[in-house]
């Protein structure tokens, strides 16, 4: 039986791994849960099925309105489960004695902290917030080697990449091939984009996932921060990456080795795929929640080099991808902002690498970051955009001593 946390349960990821563990009742034992505050509902059934040991809310006022969904719903059972809040809540819920497998599926910067900890534990860490590694990979990668902690990806592109990798060393790679569907606006010109909305950039052509993640494959952000997941992960020098456009994501990533032979992995754009093989890591399980590939149904696979002029938050990722700095901390932070100013309608969608890059351009990058230096770099960021973005003139950040 393995016992497992998982934190963002409400979201996108966490709803999929849910659905996983309630079709393996004799494999899976959910011991935590995390979720954001305005699915609370949501929460409280999930509570009610997994029973679990501990749960977290994101503020304390929300403890309360939970203790009363779950009274409503009546059947006193879920009192036994013990209710927190906020980022501690987070971290004892990533660090609750006993369990093996740790889900990250919580979105942005707030991954960072229970991922560290949960790793000092020597927890295996299923990670699905690739803002982890992209903010803090210089520290993340050497903490979980310190205490043989494993991490595995949920991304699908590197579940595909660790999943061909088996068996190799990092010597035997030429190249990695990171393939991106290149989003809704793959087909679109430069100009069209200039015009694309909120409900545009939302539709996504395979993949159904929350909206900050869809907003950064419109952009291609998204592929650019899983050059960076990927460099760390697979502990690769960024020229090795090679980013790919495949529209129909059948083929999710493949691994180029120095012979001249790809082994990549195929199948159907479903979460669930990478999420069920994360969770049952080394073992592959028998199920019939991950939908079939059929290929001759499919019919044609294309592949096609990225537009990195009509794609500059792909190209900007590119460029920092190489630092070894807080620069990526900062990007990744930079985004997280304006991508919510997108979704609020204050900026428009052609503006998004614009604004990237005055942030970026303001920091004064720092070496060998510890996490403090990346805590401070993020928040720093976020003060940046959000002035930017609110049209205030932000303050150029001294130079560090
Ligand atoms: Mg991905």
């Amino acid at each position: 039986m393995k016992k497992i946390s998982l934190l963002g349960s409400t979201g996108s990821i966490g709803r999929q791994t849910l659905d996983i563990a309630a079709a393996h009742p004799d494999k899976i034992k959910v011991i935590g849960l995390a979720a954001g505050g305005k699915t609370l509902p949501l929460l409280a059934d999930q509570v009610r099925i997994f029973q679990p040991e501990l749960v977290s809310v994101p503020k304390e006022e929300d403890v309360p309105r939970l203790k009363d969904l779950l009274e409503k719903r009546g059947d006193g059972t879920s009192t036994k489960t013990k209710i927190t809040f906020g980022e501690t809540g987070l971290v004892e819920v990533a660090t609750i004695s006993g369990i093996d497998t740790l889900v990250t599926g919580v979105v942005g910067f707030l991954g960072v902290k229970p991922t560290y900890e949960a790793l000092k534990l020597g927890t295996t860490v299923a990670l699905a917030n690739k803002e982890t590694l992209v903010a803090a990979g210089s520290v993340i990668m050497p903490l979980a080697r310190k205490h043989g902690a494993k991490i595995v990806p949920v991304d699908s592109e590197h579940s595909a990449i660790f999943q061909s990798l088996s068996g190799y060393t990092p010597a035997d790679i030429e190249c990695i091939l990171l393939t991106g569907s290149g989003g809704p606006f793959r087909t679109w010109t430069k100009d069209q984009i200039r015009f694309a909305t909120v409900d545009d950039a939302l539709q996504h052509p395979n993949w159904s996932m929350g909206p900050k993640i869809t907003i950064d494959s419109a952009t291609m952000m998204n592929k650019g921060l899983e050059i960076i997941e990927a460099r760390w992960l697979f502990d690769l020098p960024v020229e090795k990456i090679h980013v790919v456009l495949h529209a129909q994501s059948i083929l999710h990533s493949a691994v180029q080795f120095v012979d001249g032979s790809v082994i990549g992995q195929l199948g159907m754009p479903d979460m669930r795929l990478p999420i069920h093989y994360a969770l049952f890591h080394p073992d592959r399980i028998a199920t019939q929640r991950v939908p079939r590939l059929n290929l001759a149904e499919i019919g044609q696979l294309s592949f096609e080099e990225p537009d990195y002029d009509k794609f500059r938050c792909l190209k900007i990722a590119k460029e920092v991808a190489r630092e070894d700095t807080t620069l990526a901390c900062v990007l990744n932070a930079a985004n997280e902002v304006i991508v919510q100013a997108f979704l609020n309608g204050s900026i428009n969608f052609h503006t998004i690498p614009d604004y990237i890059k005055r942030v970026l351009d303001r920091h004064a990058a720092q070496s060998n970051p510890t996490l403090e230096d990346i805590l401070e770099a993020d928040k720093w960021a976020r003060k940046e955009a959000l002035a930017l973005v609110e049209g205030k003139s932000a303050v150029r950040q001294a130079p560090r001593r």
